[in-house]
C-alpha cells in the first residue's frame, strides 16, 4: 500500500513486546517504510567489532542502557546514509562506520571535548524534501528510550506519531523463553507463535538462528524494570506532542489489525 504523507514514527514499548514483529509487518505493507533499530545497529558493531561495538558490548549484555551520545550518532549516521540530512559535517556523514569510527579516535584523542561537538552529524537535520516525501517513511524502534533522547532527536527530526504497545509483564515474559532471532537480519522467530519454517532455521536464508544472551530471565527483568522507569517521560513527552497513540494487546496478532487501520488513517 503507498503512503501519501511521509510517516515518521516511533514503537514504544517494553522489551519482548513485539516492536520487532510489528515493525517488519508494517514493513511488508507499506513497501515505502523502512525500520531503523537501534539494538540491531548496536548487535552490529559488537558482531562486526568496530570500536564502537566494542565499547557498547558489555553495556548490552547486563542489559544497561547505552550512553545517549552514542546512540545518538548511531542513528544520525544512518539517517545521513540514506541521504536524508542537509547541513551539519555531511562530508563525514557518508560512510557511517568509518564516520564512527573517525569520531571515536577523535574523542579518545580528545576527552575534554563537548558532546555536541563529538557528533559528526551535530547541526544535521532532516532535509526539506525528506520531510515531505513519503519515500523518506521510516520507524523507529528502540530508539529514542528516554525523553532526553526524544529532546535530542526532536531537533533533528520532527517525528509524527509514537505507537506505544502494550502487554502485560508475565505474557512477555512467556514469550520470550521461546523468542529465537535471525542475527545479520534482525528477523524474530518464536516457536510457540511464529515457528520457522524449518526448526532452527531463517526462513529466507537458512541461517541459523540463536537466542539473545539479553534474553536470560534476571537480565530480561531489569530490562522491563528500566523501561517501566524511563518511558513515562517519553510517552508524556510525545503526548503533549500530540502524536502519541497507544494500542493494547495479548498478542501480536491482536496488534497488527488495529495498528494497520490507524496507520493508514494518517498516512495511506
Ligand atoms: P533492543 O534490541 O532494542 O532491546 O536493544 C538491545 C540493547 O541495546 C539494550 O538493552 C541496550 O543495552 C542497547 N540499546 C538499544 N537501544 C538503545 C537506546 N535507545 N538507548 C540506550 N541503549 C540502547
Amino acid at each position: 500500500m503507498g503512503l501519501r504523507r511521509a510517516a515518521r514514527v516511533i514503537l514504544i514499548g517494553a522489551p519482548g513486546v513485539g516492536k520487532g514483529t510489528q515493525s517488519e509487518r508494517l514493513l511488508a505493507r507499506f513497501p515505502q517504510l523502512s525500520a531503523i533499530s537501534s539494538g540491531d545497529l548496536l548487535r552490529q558493531n559488537v558482531k562486526t567489532r568496530t570500536p564502537l561495538g566494542i565499547k557498547v558490548e558489555s553495556t548490552i549484555k547486563t542489559g544497561g542502557l547505552v550512553s545517549d551520545d552514542l546512540i545518538l550518532r548511531l542513528i544520525t549516521n544512518e539517517l545521513g546514509n540514506r541521504g536524508w540530512l542537509s547541513g551539519g559535517r555531511q562530508n563525514v556523514m557518508t560512510l557511517a562506520s568509518s564516520a564512527i569510527e573517525v569520531a571515536e579516535a577523535y574523542e579518545d584523542a580528545n576527552p575534554f571535548i563537548t558532546a555536541g561537538s563529538r557528533n559528526p552529524a551535530a547541526g544535521a537535520t532532516l532535509s526539506a524534501q525528506a520531510l515531505e516525501d513519503p519515500r523518506a517513511s521510516f520507524l523507529l524502534d528502540g530508539f529514542p528510550r528516554t525523553a532526553t533522547q526524544a529532546e535530542r532527536l526532536d531537533e533533528i527530526v520532527p517525528m509524527n506519531m509514537a505507537i506505544s504497545i502494550k502487554t502485560p509483564f508475565e505474557v512477555i515474559m512467556e514469550r520470550i523463553h521461546s523468542r529465537w532471532v535471525h542475527e545479520p537480519s534482525g528477523r524474530v522467530y518464536n516457536t510457540s507463535f511464529h515457528i520457522p519454517k524449518v526448526p532452527g532455521r531463517d526462513d529466507m536464508t537458512g541461517e541459523p538462528l540463536v537466542q539473545r544472551a539479553d534474553d536470560d530471565e534476571k537480565i530480561y527483568r531489569s530490562r522491563f524494570q528500566k523501561f517501566q522507569e524511563t518511558s513515562e517521560p517519553l510517552l508524556e513527552h510525545y503526548a503533549k506532542k500530540g502524536v502519541l497513540w497507544e494500542v493494547q494487546g495479548m498478542s501480536s496478532d491482536e496488534i497488527s489489525p488495529k495498528l494497520y487501520k490507524e496507520f493508514e488513517r494518517r498516512f495511506a
